[in-house]
């Protein structure tokens, strides 16, 4: 038999999932010697043997890899053979430069929640359990190549027992990084509300009974710290709603088991699917009548709720004794970012939390959970968050020179583009508060310090006075590209597709800067990565007193009337403005009356936020987008009928023109239409009017790729209608990158590449 040698180098998330064990069986069953290595490329073998057993070596690499990895490319290159019949492997060793190998966070796998179920079993109710094919990664990462002593299970030496599975290439736990038992690994302690140390002769059961009676227990999870309470208490979730100043916005609830699940809410096998994969997303499904969850968990009417499914050790037996669904809300206080630290947790969630479950493991990026929902048929991710990240998202144009994207104001995340990948940042926030900006600065340079990675173009948004922009601009490193809002959306959803462009892009959501300096967001764009052209918009509607007119969308209504009944609106006929004050009516009435410059938004958000106002009577607003989203999920679905709208071709760009709408829809309420059809009809008319400017441009620029973007592309009907009306074009949503703020980062650093390009490199 003649001797031949390959070496074989794969790239993608191959590390920390079960990979080299893998190909260490692969060789064995092949007869195949030498060895593997992990790399800070990757994973590198040399493999030595006859060329019809290095032929199903390779046939094997190419089959089934563990769940958990990706593999984004193999080569092969013969090398002189040597004599080796073993085939080993070998300790970890930087070489070259990073592709980013650290894997997400992975849900505690059936295997290990057997062990934890297990009376006879070591790690029998222990909360740290976990083996190549699950547990935490990306969180626990604190240098790379990722392996043990670059994680923050350093401290802690395996006993023989752990070191043995370690070592054995044939164990589950071979390499598994945090490897850990009850005798040597992290461990539970529980905390009073000041932060004391408490004795429980068992943790988990501790906190589980503390729940039960209604207290609220905060619980160190994967990403950061969760506060829990029982989901079918309105006496604690009424407390935590309190303590935590959530205002209204709806808390995820978590169960153990998908069974738990559908008994909570009708669970679509889409929607099935999506709670049961690795990501482990939170999923916004609609809540059942008689689900038992408080109605404070998801108030405002909202009749969807999020669940999520245990994804640690620690969930599943919190939950199994708790023997309920419980509350896992974000450790923070409002707007601030998720809790991390243990002496951190005490001192910002005092006031809040009756207790702490905390431990010696600790976090070392913080991660929120990712949200996720069915639209179309199809996952949509609202935040893209643990599970997915620091996954790479292979791109079809390479980026010629390392790219920091600095993402926009709301639902921050960042992007480093490098070579074929975007990186995208784990959810940030609002960047509206110090410590929010320092988690920015702090995930960046981490992000950056793992792809071993100096930006050579800084992306950042237009919007002047964005946190993020003004970061971008200080930054001393780069060159910095300012990127339109709603030409960035579009890119991301380019990026995300693999499209060359050009594409008709329409972009919708609440608001973004343009370059007139006015907010744009009902934007249709023909667009390319290097510039854009806007073919369409939507009439601008003036915002009396500015943000304000966004924490008080009953000024937006009213500027839609004024504008929509030159001859006076019927007022006193619609209930929403009794319950205005007549002093502020009369005054925000003047200015848009007597031409007061006024800022104008293009928003459709800014519609649904005024359309949403008036008909279900609501002159305020709680949180970003709340009475738009109450007005999405008002619509009666059983409901037809649409409203007239106009297209003003006199203006440059052409604006679709709602005043028709306005009126016909206040004419139908004052004859007793339900807000449910009223907001039915809202959405077919949006959907109608824009799938004619579409067309109209599809016209004009040849059979071109849709894509529709923006955050108002989070609303399933929305999304449906204007599909509907798009039939017989090729149109794409967006599918692993939020269509919201949450996947701005990847379309400004596609953008920064290609004008870079453009002007000849840096
Ligand atoms: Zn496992
Ligand atoms: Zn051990
Ligand atoms: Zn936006």
């Amino acid at each position: 038999m003649n001797m031949e040698g390959r070496r074989i180098e794969i790239r993608g998330t191959v590390q920390g999932v079960g990979f080299r064990p893998w190909i260490w069986r692969l060789a064995r069953e092949n007869g195949i010697g030498g060895r593997v290595s992990n790399d800070s490329r990757g994973v590198t073998i040399e493999a030595f043997g006859g060329d019809r057993a290095l032929e199903s070596f390779l046939d094997g690499l190419r089959g089934s890899p563990p769940p958990a990895s990706e593999i984004r490319e193999i080569l092969c290159l013969p090398i002189p053979p040597e004599p080796s019949r073993e085939f080993v492997i070998v300790p970890s060793r930087e070489t070259g430069r990073l592709r980013i190998s650290i894997p997400p966070d992975l849900p505690t796998c059936a295997d290990c929640l057997s062990e934890i179920y297990d009376p006879g079993n070591r790690r029998y109710r222990y909360a740290f359990t976990n083996c190549t094919n699950c547990g935490p990664r990306f969180t626990i990462a604190r240098e790379v190549p990722y392996d043990r002593r670059a994680t923050t299970m350093s401290s802690f030496s395996m006993c023989a027992l752990c070191q043995a599975e370690y070592d054995d290439p044939g164990n589950r736990r071979f390499h598994a990084q945090p490897n850990a038992c009850p005798a040597c690994g992290p461990a539970l302690t529980p905390l009073s509300a000041s932060g004391e140390p408490v004795f429980w002769e068992d943790p988990i059961r501790g906190a589980a009974l503390a729940l039960r009676a209604d207290l609220i227990v905060a619980v160190k999870g994967l990403g950061g710290f969760h506060l829990a309470c029982d989901a079918t208490s309105a006496i604690a979730v009424e407390r935590l709603r309190r303590r935590k100043r959530r205002e209204e916005k709806p808390f995820a609830v978590m169960v153990r088991t998908i069974e738990q699940a559908e008994a909570l809410a009708d669970v679509s096998p889409e929607e099935r699917k999506l709670l049961l994969s690795p990501e482990r997303p939170i999923v916004l499904v609609r809540r059942r009548e008689n689900s038992g969850l408080a109605p404070e968990i998801s108030p405002d009417g909202n009749p969807l709720v999020g669940l999520l499914l245990a994804y640690t050790p620690l969930h599943h037996l919190l939950l199994a004794d708790a023997a309920r669904p419980l509350v896992m809300t974000s450790g923070n206080l409002a707007e601030e970012p998720i809790v991390c630290g243990n002496d951190e947790a005490v001192a910002r969630l005092a006031g809040i939390a009756d207790g702490f479950l905390v431990h010696n493991r600790p976090i070392e990026s913080r991660c929120d959970d990712s949200v996720a929902r069915i639209v179309a048929g199809g996952p949509l991710l609202l935040r893209r968050s643990r599970g997915w990240v620091p996954r790479a998202i292979p791109v079809e144009t390479p980026f010629p020179q390392p790219v920091l994207a600095c993402g926009g104001h709301l639902k921050n995340t960042f992007c480093i583009g490098l070579e074929s990948s975007a990186y995208l940042g784990p959810h940030i926030g609002d960047l509206e508060n110090l410590e929010t900006l320092a988690a920015f600065e702090e995930a960046v340079a981490r992000m950056e310090r793992f792809l071993r990675v100096e930006p050579e173009l800084v992306a950042h948004d237009l919007h002047p006075q964005y946190v993020s922009t003004v970061y971008a601009r200080e930054s001393r490193r780069g060159r910095k590209v300012a990127v339109q809002h709603h030409h960035a959306h579009v890119a991301s959803a380019m990026a995300e597709h693999g499209l060359a462009g050009p594409v008709l892009g329409v972009a919708y959501d609440g608001t973004g800067y343009g370059t007139d300096g006015t907010a744009w967001g009902g934007e249709l764009l023909l667009c390319r990565f290097e510039s854009f052209e806007r073919l369409a918009t939507l009439r601008a509607i003036p915002l009396a007193g500015g943000d304000a007119a966004i924490r008080e969308p009953w000024r937006i209504a009213l500027a839609l009337l004024e504008d929509a009944f030159p001859e006076g609106p019927p007022l006193d006929r619609l209930p929403l403005f009794a319950n205005v004050e007549e002093h502020a009516l009369g005054a925000v009435r003047r200015m848009l009356r007597n031409g007061f410059p006024l800022p104008r938004a293009r928003g459709v958000g800014r519609y649904f936020d005024g359309f949403g106002s008036l008909f279900l009577s609501r002159p305020f607003s709680r949180h970003e987008g709340q009475v738009a989203f109450a007005w999405n999920v008002a619509a009666d679905p059983e409901e037809g009928g649409v409203y007239p709208y106009a297209v003003d071709r006199s203006v440059s760009p052409p604006e679709l023109d709602l005043r028709p709408a306005v009126r016909a829809a206040v004419h139908d309420s004052l004859s007793g239409a339900s807000p449910g059809t009223i907001s039915r009809r809202f959405h077919e008319t949006l959907a109608r009017g824009t799938a004619a400017l579409v067309r109209e441009a599809a016209r004009r620029t040849g059979d071109l790729q849709v894509v529709l973007t923006g955050g108002c592309f989070q609303n399933p009907l929305l999304t449906e209608r204007v599909l509907s009306g798009l039939e017989g074009l090729r149109v794409l949503l967006h599918r692993r990158v939020p269509p919201g703020d949450g996947g701005l980062a990847l379309g400004q650093a596609a953008v920064a590449a290609a004008s870079a390009k453009e002007s000849g490199g840096a």
